[in-house]
């Protein structure tokens, strides 16, 4: 499962339209248009940080390259993970959901809120993650600092994680709200439990958006 583009879907349209003799456009652009990206990261790499352990958590702070400044993915091995996480959530200025990362999904991709409807979520979920961000700001439910965070367990969430249908829930229950530090010392946990061989994980940047695992 993978939360993908509506453009992927109409681009998908358009070239049964051109089967049917109905659109027909220069017969060529099928093939090249689109480049398949390599994989940032992949599976038995070593850490970036001290090249003395398996690579399990790659951090891409660009978003899939949306923010092309934000810095230089960085493969982490557990040992250096926490810290690793922690230093890069430092700088995070926006205010997030976390959904903990469960499962076997291998990636935990932020969507920003104005972007979620062209990523298949429905109306009903981003008005309520945006009623829930509007929460965060208060204390750290566990060390007091600013609050950017609200912390949802995969109790918040349908886990099959359909698209175009409801998948959050529950969000009026008792949320946690965490600072950036602790928010990164309960995802290199997450991580760490989960054992995957590699996750990609993004960072939430300055707008409003939430963090969600996604992936095959
Ligand atoms: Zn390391
Ligand atoms: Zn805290």
């Amino acid at each position: 499962m993978v939360f993908r583009r509506t453009g992927d879907d109409e681009r998908a349209q358009l070239r049964e339209e051109d089967e049917d003799g109905l659109n027909v456009v220069s017969g060529d652009d099928e093939e090249g248009g689109e480049e398949e990206s390599a994989d940032l990261f992949e599976a038995g790499q070593l850490c970036d940080v001290c090249q003395g352990e398996d690579g399990r958590v790659g951090l891409d702070p660009t978003c899939r390259g949306v923010y092309e400044d934000a810095g230089d993915p960085v493969l982490f091995g557990y040992n250096c993970l926490e810290q690793g996480l922690k230093d890069a959530w430092s700088k995070v200025e926006g205010v997030a959901a976390v959904v903990e990362p469960f499962g076997d999904y291998s990636a935990h991709y932020y969507y920003r809120l104005d972007e979620m409807p062209a990523y298949q979520f429905v109306r009903e979920d981003v008005e309520a993650l945006s009623w829930l961000m509007l929460t965060v700001g208060d204390n750290c439910a566990r060390c007091g600092a600013q609050s950017h965070v609200a912390w949802l367990t995969p109790d918040f969430v349908d886990q099959r994680l359909p698209e175009n249908r409801p998948v959050f829930r529950n969000l009026d229950g008792e949320i946690e709200h965490l600072c950036p530090a602790c928010a990164a010392a309960a995802l290199a946990g997450a991580y760490r439990t989960l054992g995957l061989p590699l996750i990609t994980a993004e960072l939430p940047r300055a707008a409003m958006g939430v963090l969600m695992p996604t992936g095959d």
